[in-house]
């Protein structure tokens, strides 16, 4: 399916559900959301006949995010019901983590191709206050887990300048020692992300290059757009993501499906289509594809997070945890 400027869209993004059993600071107001009615949530049958409409018009590709998606229960259910859809060929999820190693064994089993795991510091005190609570020593086990039992894994790692911008190189080490993609994302100024000073892709670059060097590494797979690098001694790689300075929305290849049904259409403005009221008058397949490829056709060609957004209208203010990232 292509959108009105001729980009493919082939990677969809779902967000299964609003909560979380994190508050990371960036992402979500201590005190939380207003969260959902349960009644108002995509059931696992509403997001799987949306992915076999996505599918039937050329995506391949499934992420499932949330909120955080592993407080979904059984959400490795889903991970098979999309993983059988025809025309899918890869089911990835992003987690934060927490419930990953009591729930690994059976998103394998499910299908489940490869996780983001999201980790922002190293230091235990640190990730308890960050996350407003989290225990550490979970995620750390659950990347370990999740290397062991085979799994492609990789770890979103945002760089803040006055949280975690001096474990740079920790997390350098981290993905010299493991065989992980450490991938540093640029922070957005969305939601509470406002709030914070963000490190543009080339200073941190800048700051590894006088420790190591970076020599291009093309061997990692994956759907967006993260570019790569190995040091002499990686047994992992390190990858940058910078929507903001180097923005990447000409090979933008992707559409988001929120929790409440939204099909989403950039990460930044507030255009898409809600799908909820189709699928509850029970449109056929035929309709929901059809409704989908005329939405798609209208995706917005670039973000604006760099504009002042005082006089515009249609940006999200969804926060990063009602969109899934
Ligand atoms: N709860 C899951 C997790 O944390 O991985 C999935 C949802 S979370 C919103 C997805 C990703 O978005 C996380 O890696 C998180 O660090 C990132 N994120 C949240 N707010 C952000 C912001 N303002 N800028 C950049 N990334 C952000
Ligand atoms: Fe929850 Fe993920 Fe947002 Fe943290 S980044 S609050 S884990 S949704």
């Amino acid at each position: 399916m292509k959108d009105k400027v001729g980009r493919e869209i082939e990677y969809l993004r779902i967000s299964i559900t609003d909560r979380c059993n994190l508050r990371c600071a960036y992402c979500m107001p201590e005190s939380g959301i207003k969260l959902m009615d349960s009644s108002e949530l995509m059931t696992f049958e509403e997001i799987e006949k949306v992915v076999k409409a996505c599918a039937a018009l050329g995506v391949s590709k499934i992420r499932i995010t949330g909120g955080e998606p592993l407080v979904r229960k059984n959400a490795s259910a889903l991970v098979s019901k999309i993983k059988a859809v025809e025309g899918i060929e890869e089911v990835s999820m992003t987690t934060n983590g927490i419930l990953l190693n009591e729930q690994l064994s059976e998103l394998i089993a499910a299908g489940l191709d490869r996780v983001n795991i999201s980790l922002d510091t190293l230091h235990s005190d640190r990730y308890y206050e960050i996350t407003r609570g989290g225990e550490l020593s979970k995620v750390l086990s659950a990347v370990d887990q999740s290397i062991k039992a085979g799994l492609i894994t990789k770890l979103n790692t945002v760089i803040i300048r006055d949280f975690n911008y001096d474990e740079l190189m920790d997390f350098v080490k981290l993905a010299e020692d493991l065989p992980v993609s450490v991938r540093f994302i640029e922070l957005m100024p969305i939601g509470q992300g406002k709030d914070y000073k963000s490190v543009t892709t080339e200073e941190i670059r800048k700051t590894i290059l006088k420790e190591r060097q970076l020599e291009p590494f093309s061997q990692v797979t994956g759907n967006g757009p993260a570019v790569y690098y190995k040091t002499e001694s990686s047994k992992g790689s390190i990858g940058f993501i910078s929507p903001l300075s180097h923005e990447f929305c000409d090979s933008c290849n992707r559409i988001r499906f929120t929790a409440e049904g939204f099909l989403k259409l950039c990460l930044h403005w507030n255009l898409g289509i809600n799908l909820k009221a189709a699928l509850r008058r029970g449109c056929s397949l035929m309709e929901l594809s059809k409704i989908i490829e005329k939405a798609v056709r209208e995706k917005p060609n670039h973000h604006e997070f760099m504009m002042s957004m005082d006089n515009k209208v249609d940006y999200d203010t969804r926060k990063m945890v009602q969109i899934g990232g």
